[in-house]
């Protein structure tokens, strides 16, 4: 069964659209940066490939570390709750920071996280967000580097899940049946 034309995604954004978008979001990062060694911080797990693409578009000396938080369970709504799950390993005393995330949704997540790298002494706290999710904003969040304005629909692909599926996808795709979405999967490492 192919999972990339699986008949429950309708494509929203298409493969070469986001590596073209990556590619000016590279650029224009490279020039902002120029000559200040800033640090990537992917958070975990949603963002990985977008950082990934991001760094390799970007032609200047940088570092990578990840950070996880939870937000969003496996019944697609946010607990408004958020706990780090994986810190960073490094110290971020007089860094320039530019956080990278797949998706600002109410901007709760965003604004606990940018507020709590501030209080550690970064010398600036930037954002980079693939998609911007603008009409469930609750709170305010400044996205410096954006990929692309979505409405308000559960997305997956390009690193996005449901229910840890979908990840894999090339493209971002809106999800047109959650249920059916995980009809007939082992779920669990014990079913397989
Ligand atoms: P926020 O705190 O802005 O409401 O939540 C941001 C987080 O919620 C994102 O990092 C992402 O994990 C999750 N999220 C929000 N909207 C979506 C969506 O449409 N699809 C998926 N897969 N995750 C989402």
């Amino acid at each position: 069964m192919s999972e990339f034309s699986n008949p429950n995604l309708e494509v929203l954004i298409s493969a070469e659209k986001i590596q073209d978008r990556i590619r000016e979001l590279g650029a224009e990062i490279a020039r902002d940066y120029a000559g200040r060694n800033p640090l990537l911080i992917g958070v975990l797990k949603g963002a990985f490939i977008f950082l990934s693409d991001l760094m390799r578009a970007a032609d200047l000396p940088l570092n990578v570390e990840f950070i996880a938080i939870s937000s969003y369970g496996a019944e697609m709504r946010t607990s408004g709750e958020v706990r780090i799950l994986k810190d960073l390993d490094v110290a971020i005393e007089g860094r320039h920071i530019l956080v990278v995330e797949d998706i600002v949704d109410t901007g709760l997540t965003l604004s606990y996280l940018l507020a709590n790298l501030k209080s550690r002494g970064a010398e600036s706290v930037k954002l980079a967000a693939l998609l911007d999710k603008y009409e469930r904003r609750e709170k305010e969040v400044p996205i410096d580097y954006l990929g692309f304005k979505i409405p308000d629909k559960f997305v997956v692909g390009y690193g996005l899940d449901f229910a840890e599926r979908y990840r894999n996808l090339p493209f971002i795709a809106v999800l047109k049946n959650p249920e059916e979405a995980q009809m007939g999967l082992p779920m669990k490492p014990s079913e397989l």
